[in-house]
């Protein structure tokens, strides 16, 4: 029956953080003591403070449709975000909330992709983004990097990946999966090149933005000449550990915004009600109210790094912010470890979840074929267990 399936879903990729995840839940219900470094998912509540909100929203019977492009409270609440983190100045006009950041990328893509347009992923990339490129029928272009340079692409780089067809080019600072942050400085010299394009578009992810480690991030759209052509992708999954409760947004080109708002009303409609609701007071909240989470995510990057790297085989850059450790692990390349040949990322990251019982992703599924992805949003104690299982495993 699944040959009735269209040409468009046969194309697509699982996404390999979700199945990863799903296997590592899988083998838990089995019984199986599996320690899940898999999925990007704080460990943490969602506040109080935001949590009393949505009780107060259903109370006040918040349950109607909401506006495609979210509450006008809402929008107001992000512009004044905007400003106060990055310096952007937008009006409500600009601002589409959408089900989780994921969304707000795949309205991008589709509202300014035609099918043979090429967009520029800078890798390592999150998975999702070549899938939403080949879904627009579009040619994902990656420009590769590697952990001797902090996974970082260059100007030169950037200029030789465009051709006629290039579209968009999709950013994300901190990155998913390498922890990298670009400079202020690294941004400028990117965007010089992209100056000499201006048929070019730039799709800025930065949701990771509070979870830095000193190192302030910057946005893309912050440079004056980039401004008229980038759209800021945020949300609040990640800082204020609301992964569920699915609220992403864009500020862009008011054009742009429309267009989304547009596809967005023939797709999903306007966001969950309560959510937005609760969205408003986190987004209006300082982001030092969830200070105490990065605090922890720092301590544990630094406890993972330490332990990984007495292992042998592991070669590690120090994220600054994000909470994934991506090692390159292709010194286990051809060697044979528990009886299994190692060919691969995909197959070492098999090792360690079928012989430690550890879930991590292949960085494969991130253009980075050499590294796997572990995040540690997990506790201490789950990180420390899990790299003594590793390093029993591979020593
Ligand atoms: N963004 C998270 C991750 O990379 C959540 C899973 C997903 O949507 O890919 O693990």
């Amino acid at each position: 029956m699944s040959e009735a399936l269209s040409n468009r879903i046969k194309s697509l990729p699982v996404s390999q953080t979700l199945a990863m995840a799903a296997k590592a839940r899988e083998l838990k219900n089995q019984g199986k003591d599996i320690i899940s470094l898999s999925l990007g998912e704080p460990d943490f509540n969602t506040p109080d403070f935001i949590k009393d909100s949505a009780v107060e929203a259903i109370n006040q019977n918040f349950n109607s449709y909401t506006p495609v492009d979210g509450y006008v409270e809402l929008k107001e609440a992000i512009c004044t975000k905007f400003k106060r983190d990055n310096n952007l100045t937008y009006t409500p006009s600009q601002i589409v909330v959408s089900t989780g950041a994921k969304q707000s990328i795949a309205n991008v893509a589709q509202v300014l992709l035609n099918p043979g347009d090429e967009v520029l992923l800078p890798a390592p990339y999150w998975v999702s983004y070549s899938a939403i490129a080949t879904l627009c029928e579009a040619k994902f272009v990656e420009i590769p990097s590697s952990i001797d340079n902090d996974f970082k692409i260059t100007p030169a780089q950037l200029e030789e990946s465009i051709t006629p067809k290039t579209k968009m080019i999709f950013f994300n600072s901190p990155n998913n999966p390498s922890g990298t942050i670009y400079t202020e400085e690294e941004y400028r010299a990117l965007a010089k090149v992209l100056e000499k394009y201006p048929d070019i578009y730039i799709l800025s992810d930065e949701i990771y933005e509070h979870i830095n480690y000193g190192a302030k991030p910057f946005s893309f759209a912050a440079i004056e000449s980039m401004f008229d052509r980038t759209i800021t992708v945020n949300g609040l999954a990640k800082a204020f550990a609301m992964t569920g409760w699915r609220i992403g947004f864009i500020g862009a080109p008011e054009w742009i915004a429309k267009a989304c708002t547009k596809m967005q009303g023939q797709i999903t409609s306007g966001t969950n009600c309560i959510a937005q609701r609760a969205a408003i007071t986190a987004v209006s909240a300082d982001p030092s109210k969830v200070q105490y989470m990065v605090d922890e995510f720092r301590s544990r990057r630094d406890i993972v790094l330490d332990l990984l790297g007495k292992i042998d085989g592991f070669k590690l850059n120090v994220p600054n912010g994000a909470f994934y450790i991506f090692p390159d692990i292709s010194a286990f390349f051809g060697k044979t470890i528990r009886n299994k040949e190692i060919k691969n990322a995909s197959d070492f990251s098999m090792l360690l979840l079928e012989e430690a019982n550890v879930a991590t992703v292949t960085g494969d599924a991130f253009g980075a074929p050499n590294c796997i992805r572990m995040s540690y949003a997990a506790s201490e104690l789950q990180l420390r267990e899990a790299v003594k299982r590793i390093k029993e495993v591979v020593s």
